[in-house]
């Protein structure tokens, strides 16, 4: 007999407070591109996506992070610009972030060490503002300063279907 497994889709991230939040909506709506802005409540910067595993894998991944010491960040988010094949435009730091780049390849080995099949793509940090975009025009914007206070793993949808995201763990960045 084969026992039904409980699956969550997951994915860690950096999670806007709420006045950054309002300012990247703004942002999504007014920006030139035509498509769809990402709803206010789901903007955030993904840091590492392990996709649909089991419940047990996401508590040994939570456990693992537990166990990390968190850097503090800084971002400046000023650079507008798109990926065509998923069709979504963005918004992400002009520069590379050292810090922000080890806590990502951290996650990422921490997903692996769980025995989660990480895919190998490079990161390049943004945050989705429009999705199902075809036109996409780069205008210089006021750039966003953003020191995140805490990381959280997210659960995309229920039991590994889609829908609204959740909050299911948050740690400090505490340096
Ligand atoms: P939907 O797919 O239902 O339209 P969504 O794209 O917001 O909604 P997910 O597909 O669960 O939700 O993705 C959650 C986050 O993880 C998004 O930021 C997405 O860009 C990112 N993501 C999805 N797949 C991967 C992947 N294979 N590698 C890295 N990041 C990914
Ligand atoms: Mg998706």
């Amino acid at each position: 007999m084969t026992e039904r497994v409980s699956e969550q889709r997951v994915f860690f991230a950096l999670w806007p407070n709420a006045g950054l939040r309002a300012s990247l909506s703004a942002l999504a709506r007014r920006m030139p591109a035509n498509g769809r802005p990402v709803p206010a409540e789901h903007l955030h910067l993904t840091l590492a996506f392990p996709g649909t595993v089991t419940a047990g894998k996401v508590a040994e991944m939570v456990e693992r992070t537990d166990a990390l010491r968190l850097p503090q960040i800084r971002l400046v988010l000023e650079e507008l610009g798109w990926f065509r094949r998923p069709r979504v435009a963005w918004v992400g730091p002009a520069q590379a972030e050292p810090e922000l780049e080890a806590l990502a390849v951290r996650l990422n080995e921490l997903c692996r060490a769980t025995g989660v099949a990480m895919e190998d793509r490079p990161f390049r940090p943004h945050v989705t503002l429009r999705r199902f975009v075809t036109r996409f025009e780069s205008v210089s914007i006021e750039p966003l300063d953003w020191r995140p206070r805490e990381m959280v793993l997210i659960e995309s949808g229920q039991g590994g279907h889609p829908g609204p995201y959740r909050v299911l763990h948050s740690w400090v960045l505490s340096g």
